[in-house]
């Protein structure tokens, strides 16, 4: 079943005299489960599209199904509760909080989610039980973005959206870290978007959406998505 699927989905930013469409009319879909990657140069409205399917904000005109629900017709309100119910985010830098231990890290993000996971179970399988005492300055960057990673996933969401998750990290880093989120989709079943203008990624996603200038060029699925490790 698609866990996502974005209809005619178009954003429009006004810049004084000037329209800026930095979404024009994306039409995709991502089934539970999959590891979907957007695809696209700087500038070609990637975090725009993600800034929408988490909530953060709203199309122009269009559908955003989650789950089969138009967060696009959503209050305010609504969206809150979206945000810190149902979506994990992950982030380029991490954004963890750099005074809060790995493991208060994730007690954070769980506090207002009502489905929430144990923290201490979620930093197991993350691989960092050994490190859950431990500062995000004492932590090496594929350890700071698993425990992101953890963090997102102790929310229990179902859908997990990443902003350029290995962009930080160097080649084999990364590599551990999209092992993971792979991990997180397959084994766990939760619809993983990854945008990334990092074309390598790409093998390993089941499926690709590939956009430029504000428009889907290309979907690709692959039947035997490279895996890693
Ligand atoms: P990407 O993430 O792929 O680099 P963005 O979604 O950030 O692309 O941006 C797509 C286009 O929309 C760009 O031309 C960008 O300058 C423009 N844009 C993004 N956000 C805003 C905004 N808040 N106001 C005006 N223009 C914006
Ligand atoms: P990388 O190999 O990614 O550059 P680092 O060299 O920063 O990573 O760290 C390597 C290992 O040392 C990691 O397991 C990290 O957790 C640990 N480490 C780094 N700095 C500290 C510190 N100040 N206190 C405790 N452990 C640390």
């Amino acid at each position: 079943a698609n866990y996502v699927e974005v209809v005619n989905a178009t954003k429009q930013y006004r810049m004084g005299e000037q329209t800026i469409i930095a979404n024009d009319a994306l039409n995709f879909s991502v089934k539970q489960g999959e590891l979907a990657v957007i695809l696209g140069p700087s500038g070609a409205g990637k975090s725009t599209i993600l800034n929408i399917l988490g909530g953060m904000d709203s199309p122009t005109s269009g559908q955003i199904l989650v789950d089969n629900v138009d967060i696009a017709a959503f209050s305010e309100r609504q969206l809150t509760a979206y945000r810190r119910t149902d979506v994990g985010f992950v982030f380029q830098f991490y954004n963890l909080v750099p005074n809060l231990t790995a493991k208060e890290n994730v007690e954070l993000a769980t506090a207002v989610a009502p489905d929430a996971l144990d923290p201490t179970t979620v930093l197991q399988e993350v691989g960092l039980a050994q490190r859950m005492d431990n500062f995000p300055s004492q932590l090496s960057g594929g350890e700071q973005q698993r425990v992101a990673i953890a963090r997102a996933l102790a929310k229990n969401p179902k859908l997990l959206l990443a902003d350029e998750p290995t962009g930080a990290l160097d080649y084999e880093t990364g590599k551990q870290v999209l092992k993971l989120l792979q991990d997180v989709s397959h084994k766990r079943n939760q619809t993983v978007l990854i945008i990334t203008h990092n074309a390598a990624i790409a093998p390993m996603a089941d499926r690709v959406i590939r956009i430029n200038d504000a428009k889907v060029r290309e979907i690709t699925e692959n039947q035997t998505p490279v895996s890693i490790g």
